[in-house]
């Protein structure tokens, strides 16, 4: 079930790899089935040691089934490229993705606190004591669970063009459009108070995780 099937030396099964590409993802999109019916909902995701931390309302369809270990999938994916070929079969995507399958179980509200600050750091890198403590109703709000990522593979394809030989003398560009993301000039709140510095280092953390 967990082994890649297509072009499978594009299969990655190691914990590092694995854990890189959800540090570099910001969202998974968590796929469960409610009521007959699939689901696939997006979340922010955030790994801590070989666990992916999901938080919400508690009140939330999501994550009531999460806190009652419904089975799930989660899967995210980061595009790096366009791969444009000479014929439309060839034309690809270069990317990083990761399929995670489990049952979620819920975070006790003994380990709650520490670990929704880690959770913020992870995903606003460079949040470390810059932002008040969190409120006893803000924990009672949200529900908390831990995926174990021991039922996990990762994706990658960071390759050239596949072209059939034969369509190599066509007079029709072939190559990658490398996709980067990056951070823009930070947008300070119109209410900021004057004399509060600009989050410089944090900016630089956050480009850092995007790389
Ligand atoms: C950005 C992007 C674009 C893609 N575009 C296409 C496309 O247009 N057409 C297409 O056929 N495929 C595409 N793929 C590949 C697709 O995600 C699957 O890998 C492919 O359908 C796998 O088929 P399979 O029969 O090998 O695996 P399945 O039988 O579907 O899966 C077997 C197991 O392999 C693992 N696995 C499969 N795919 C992935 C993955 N992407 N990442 C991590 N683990 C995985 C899982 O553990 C899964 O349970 C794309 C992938 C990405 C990330």
């Amino acid at each position: 079930m967990l082994r890649v099937r297509q072009t499978p030396a594009r299969g990655h099964y190691d914990k590092p790899t694995i854990h890189a590409i959800l540090d570099a993802s910001l969202v998974g999109h968590v796929s469960f089935v409610d009521e007959g019916m699939p689901v696939s909902i997006p979340t922010a995701i955030a790994r801590i040691e070989d666990g992916l931390y999901l938080h919400g309302n508690r009140s939330s369809r999501m994550f009531k089934l999460l806190a009652g270990g419904v089975p799930v999938s989660v899967s995210t994916c980061i595009v790096d490229g366009l791969v444009k070929a000479r014929s439309g079969m060839h034309c690809s995507m270069n990317y990083r993705s990761v399929v995670i399958f489990g049952k979620p179980h819920l975070v006790s509200d003994d380990e709650k606190p520490e670990l929704l600050h880690e959770i913020v750091q992870k995903l606003i890198p460079g949040t470390k004591d810059d932002y008040r403590d969190h409120l006893a109703k803000e924990l009672k709000a949200t529900a908390l669970v831990r995926l174990p990522l021991d039922q996990a593979s990762a994706k990658i394809r960071a390759e050239g063009v596949h072209d059939d030989e034969e369509d190599a003398p066509l007079a029709h560009w072939a190559g990658v459009i490398p996709i980067r993301r990056v951070t823009d000039a930070a947008v300070p709140s119109d209410d900021l108070p004057t004399g509060v510095d600009e989050p410089v280092e944090m900016q630089q953390q956050i480009q850092a995780m995007l790389a």
